[in-house]
């Protein structure tokens, strides 16, 4: 395969800010479905929709356990990525926190259990 296609498909992948927020929430592991939509704030048709894009492109990989879909990211190198647009921009990204409010993913509510 042609590297400039490849390297310019990738680009188009990640060229959108909704994929780029989502793939920053799952930089730290595994995250389901209804954290990723918490933190963004963003319908939950529109997530699914970029949440298959990065899936197509073999970005990351979904897994149901019980009523939760999970998705991680399965080419870590695509961090380092993100950081070089992050150098060359010199535009820092946010800090996210560990828990997110009102989420309702086993995650976040084991960390509000024990902060309360
Ligand atoms: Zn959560």
């Amino acid at each position: 395969m042609d590297y400039y296609e490849e390297s310019a498909r990738l680009f188009k992948t990640l060229m959108h800010p909704a994929r780029l927020e989502i793939l920053e929430i799952l930089r730290d592991g595994e995250h389901c479905v209804c954290h990723i939509e918490a933190a963004l704030g963003y319908r939950q048709a529109y997530i699914s929709q970029q949440l298959s894009v990065l899936r197509e492109a073999g970005l990351i990989q979904d897994r149901r356990d019980g009523w939760n879909i999970y998705y991680r990211v399965v080419q870590s190198k695509v961090f380092d990525v993100l950081d070089a647009a992050q150098a060359v921009t010199g535009v820092k990204r946010a800090r996210r926190k560990a828990a997110v409010d009102h989420c309702p993913c086993p995650q976040c509510s084991a960390i509000e259990a024990v902060a309360v």
